[in-house]
């Protein structure tokens, strides 16, 4: 991957540019932040600059022979550990075919997307202890090109704690030329003995104007729903790239929304069970974008009531139904709101049965809706 691929993140590039000119590679490293800000991307880009045999001021070459093996992922010095689902395959060299597949999509990615991907069931993967075993073989092997050995970590929240042991053993006996890089969205669960032996690159969050531009390249979406959506999704690029893939179902959201607050607010028994039953119908998948949806117009609702229209990032359909909708969501009631929406996206994600989880949400959004 090119530098020029990965979109926004320009101070860190520059760092990493900057480092690897200088030599100055620290042999552990740990990338911290959202996968949707890049942070495998920007290690896919760094990579392939560490081994260009042509490096230009501002990126790699592209097309030189490890340019071309790092762009397939097939350098034999760089070694991919990710999550797998243990009944599936126990390391994750048997699944570099689907890793190089869905990186070849987009870098952009995230553990859910790598779930859905590799297995229908949705279960749970982990870096196990069979890949700790694998782990010191790589190690062991003297690097085929005579450069640096690069061991890459995907969602290193995931590994295992014989896992960690070994690379904990790795970090205290480091040897030259070798290079670990941990990708991590959440440093909570990285043992603080691993996180202390690395350098911390922190992933920021990007910004709404690049990710726009980036997003106008992908879709014919209007620029205002572009926009709102990546005002709704933080600049998250894998959310942006989930909603797309449901783009469709952009004004549905919306629908089931005002569907959902209207009879809500007329106390309409049967409506609302009515909507319980068309939601729980839709899959998961498009149960979370509503909620998510849900969240975001209350959000701008309290924006409307307080900011004077200022700061408010929707669309012209969603600024029409804000402008009568707006009131019933103020301060006596917003804390509520957000709460059921959030609450019942926790419970979507572990897998309640969402004919009652819908069916209670619009009871309780009966409630609140007459609180304001
Ligand atoms: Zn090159």
């Amino acid at each position: 991957m090119l530098f020029k691929e990965v979109v926004g993140q320009e101070d860190v590039k520059k760092r990493m540019i900057h480092e690897i000119n200088l030599d100055k590679i620290s042999h552990a490293q740990l990338f911290l932040g959202q996968t949707g800000y890049g942070s495998l991307a920007l290690t896919l880009a760094f990579i392939q600059y560490l081994f260009c045999e042509n490096k230009k001021e501002n990126d790699s070459c592209g097309v030189c022979p490890n340019c071309q093996k790092n762009s397939h992922l097939a350098h034999p010095d760089v070694h991919y550990v990710f999550p797998t689902v243990q009944s599936i395959s126990k390391t994750a060299d048997p699944m570099l075919k689907e890793w190089r597949e869905i990186v070849g999509k987009s870098a952009y990615f995230n553990l859910n997307d790598w779930i859905n991907f590799t297995d229908d069931k949705g279960r749970r993967p982990i870096i196990g202890t069979d890949e700790s075993k694998e782990l010191l073989h790589k190690l062991s092997l003297m690097s085929y090109e005579g450069g640096y050995k690069v061991v890459v970590i995907w969602m290193a929240e995931e590994m295992n704690p014989a896992f960690s042991n070994k690379i904990l053993k790795t970090l205290e006996e480091p040897s030259a030329k070798t290079l670990l890089i941990l990708i991590v969205e959440n440093g909570d669960y990285i043992l603080p003995t691993i996180l202390s032996r690395t350098q911390i690159r922190k992933i920021p969050r990007l910004s709404f104007s690049e990710v726009t531009e980036y997003v106008k390249t992908k879709t014919s979406m209007p620029l205002n729903e572009i926009e709102s959506m990546v005002a709704r999704t933080e600049a998250n690029i894998c959310e942006i790239q989930a909603y797309l893939s449901h783009a469709d179902s952009e004004s549905g959201n919306r629908d089931l929304f005002i569907e959902m607050m209207r009879s809500s607010f007329k106390k309409n028994v049967v409506e609302m069970m009515d909507w319980a039953d068309k939601v729980s119908g839709i899959g998961r998948e498009q149960q979370k974008i509503f909620l998510e949806y849900a969240l975001h117009m209350c959000r701008q609702s309290i924006l409307k009531n307080y900011t004077d229209d200022q700061l408010t990032r929707v669309s012209n359909e969603e600024a029409a139904f804000l402008k009568n909708f707006a009131k019933f969501i103020t301060g006596n009631n917003i804390v509520e709101f957000m709460k059921i929406f959030s609450d019942a996206h926790y419970h979507i994600e572990r897998n309640a049965n969402p004919k009652i989880l819908f069916t209670h949400l619009t009871f309780r959004a009966m409630r609140f809706i007459h609180f304001a």
